[in-house]
């Protein structure tokens, strides 16, 4: 299951507040942070689930996104969730891309904490693994470095997000750069490297399920 975040139009229409999980109340959806050139969040989420879902695929792979099209609203973060909980997904990538300090730079991947059985049963551990492959592989694949401001690009115990607090199986949100920074945002507005992150996924993925 691949989610890529937020969507075009998911503006006041779609922000009412939802019951996120472990006790957190925030916005259906939005639609998302932009590079300081006006690179929206949502485009670069499509098209690197896209061209994911691609290499997936091509490997032997069933791939479902969360949603359809990167014109329309919605889906809600918990009909997100749910899409995975229903088709029982071997792993739950959300693919977004942060909106951070400009003076900050890099990736890291989130994941639920240990302690999380209600909303998460059997998934913690599963997506510790998943988390921590993707890590090191997508940093390994993709040549993008740790984050400056998350340590290590590791953020262990995240309950702030509803596809991380809803989801059943494993579950990781992967913010494959900071689009607030110059640096970054000259690699999210690249198709070329849109493909490498992309790639960096698919690999991640790929290393998980064959541990
Ligand atoms: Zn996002």
């Amino acid at each position: 299951m691949l989610d890529p975040g937020h969507n075009l139009n998911n503006s006041s229409s779609i922000n009412q507040s939802v019951n996120a999980g472990n006790g957190v109340i925030k916005a259906c959806d939005t639609v998302g942070t932009s590079t300081n050139g006006g690179y929206p969040e949502h485009a670069f989420t499509w098209d690197v689930a896209n061209r994911a879902a691609a290499i997936l695929r091509a490997e032997g792979a069933t791939v479902i996104l969360t949603r359809s099209s990167d014109s329309g609203i919605g889906p809600c973060i918990t009909t997100r969730a749910q899409i995975g909980n229903d088709a029982h997904a071997d792993a739950f990538i959300a693919i977004h891309a942060d909106g951070g300090p400009s003076s900050g730079h890099g990736f890291f991947v989130m994941q639920p904490p240990p302690n999380n059985p209600n909303v998460n049963p059997g998934g913690a551990a599963r997506s510790r693994a998943l988390a921590t492959t993707m890590h090191d592989v997508f940093h390994a694949s993709t040549g993008i470095p740790y984050s400056s401001y998350i340590a290590n690009g590791y953020y262990p115990d995240s309950t702030i997000t509803g596809t991380i607090n809803l989801s059943h199986g494993p579950v990781i949100t992967i913010e494959c750069l900071d689009m607030r920074n110059s640096g970054d945002a000259a690699i999210a507005t690249d198709p070329n490297w849109r493909q490498r992150i992309a790639a960096g996924i698919a690999a991640g993925l790929t290393s998980f399920l064959a541990g």
